[in-house]
């Protein structure tokens, strides 16, 4: 059986080979304090973030594109690799038997040896045979089908949770990458200051997220718009809702979207000249889901003058990618490290 998991800081996709993509969740587990039981995992546990009880916690193991804990990324990956290997069969569910379990988890291209090896023992104990590691920009290209193996430079922007990536690829090879701790958990902090310092209103970080997704942008998009914001007045203590434009929503998240948009021209400078050539043609290619925020194309292609393009399908992008390697050992071999 062969398993393809891109074990990204906000969602953890898994693909199995002949059947497509079986897991798309949250990476979000919640335990309960003390024990470090799990009461919960994906969508069920993000539900509970910033809901939760004294006796539980819900947390994100992969938060900031490191291994925060392991104990629990384990847990998570475990959880849901026997998700993916479960066939549902009229009334109950089993779990396919299969003789050797070969799995490609995609990682950030930051994470350290020490975190590597960690998420290969997560992978084998959860019952993999053999594991590979791809690193996620690279994953990325291959997903969205750029032309990885010609001698020529493409540039992948991925813009998780919490990274962004930035990668530009000739030969089956990363020529020169970034990887930044900003992506699109910190727009929502940005968010959540900008209510607070201007309307003394706190929120959550899920009402942030909500804002971002339906009135946020990079630049303007057809017309500006507004909408209904609801938190806790900080003075008065007391629910409170406030209504904020698109334009204050963009204003609030400058400062996080210069970041990204510096790790890319960082990367255009130490781009070698022939390679730094082709992208002018070629362009940027946008994956993650990050890079749904209204405009990020537009912006990206305005400020760097190079063509920007947005993946299909950004959030899917890498689980296709490991999907892609798998049906081909050589391939997988070339572009990913070696197993276990
Ligand atoms: P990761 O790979 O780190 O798990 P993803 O690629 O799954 O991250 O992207 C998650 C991020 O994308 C979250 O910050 C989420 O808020 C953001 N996101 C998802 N959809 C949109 C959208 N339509 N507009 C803006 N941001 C979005
Ligand atoms: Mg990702």
């Amino acid at each position: 059986m062969d398993i393809g998991i891109d074990l990204g800081t906000a969602n953890t996709l898994v693909y199995v080979k002949d059947e497509g993509i079986k897991v798309r969740q949250p990476s979000v587990v919640a335990v309960k304090k003390g024990s470090n039981e799990v009461v919960a995992v994906g969508d069920d546990a993000k539900r509970m973030l910033g809901r939760t009880p004294d006796t539980i916690s819900a947390v994100r193991p992969l938060r900031d594109g490191v291994i925060a804990d392991f104990e629990m990324t384990e847990a998570m990956l475990k959880h849901f690799i026997k998700e993916a290997r479960t066939k549902d069969k009229g009334s109950g569910s089993k779990i396919v038997k299969a003789s050797k379990i070969r799995v490609v988890v995609a990682v950030p291209s930051g994470i350290t040896e020490v975190e590597k090896r960690a998420v290969k023992d997560s992978a084998r104990h959860a019952g993999a045979d053999e594991v590979y590691l791809i690193e996620e920009p690279m994953a990325a290209a291959i997903g969205v089908g750029l032309p990885i193996q010609d001698a020529s430079g493409n540039m992948i922007v991925d813009i998780g949770g919490g990274t962004t990536e930035v990668a530009v690829i000739s030969l089956s090879g990363i020529v020169q990458s970034r990887s930044v701790r900003v992506g699109g958990d910190e727009l929502d902090e940005s968010i959540i200051s900008y209510m607070k310092r201007k309307y003394n209103l706190m929120i959550g970080e899920r009402t942030a997220e909500t804002v971002k997704i339906q009135i946020g942008s990079a630049t303007v998009v057809d017309k500006e718009t507004s909408m209904d914001v609801k938190g806790r007045d900080l003075v008065e203590g007391l629910p409170k809702t406030i209504n904020v434009t698109s334009q204050e929503i963009r204003e609030a998240m400058a400062e996080p979207l210069a970041a990204i948009l510096d790790s890319v021209k960082v990367t255009l400078e130490r781009c070698p000249p022939e390679l730094a050539a082709d992208l002018v043609d070629r362009g940027i290619m946008l994956a993650g889901g990050g890079s749904l925020l209204g405009g990020l194309d537009i912006w990206l292609a305005e400020q760097t003058g190079i063509p920007t393009h947005l993946a299909d399908d950004p959030l899917q992008a890498i689980v296709e990618g490991t999907g892609r390697v798998l049906s081909e050992i050589s391939f997988l071999k070339k572009v990913t490290s070696a197993g276990v």
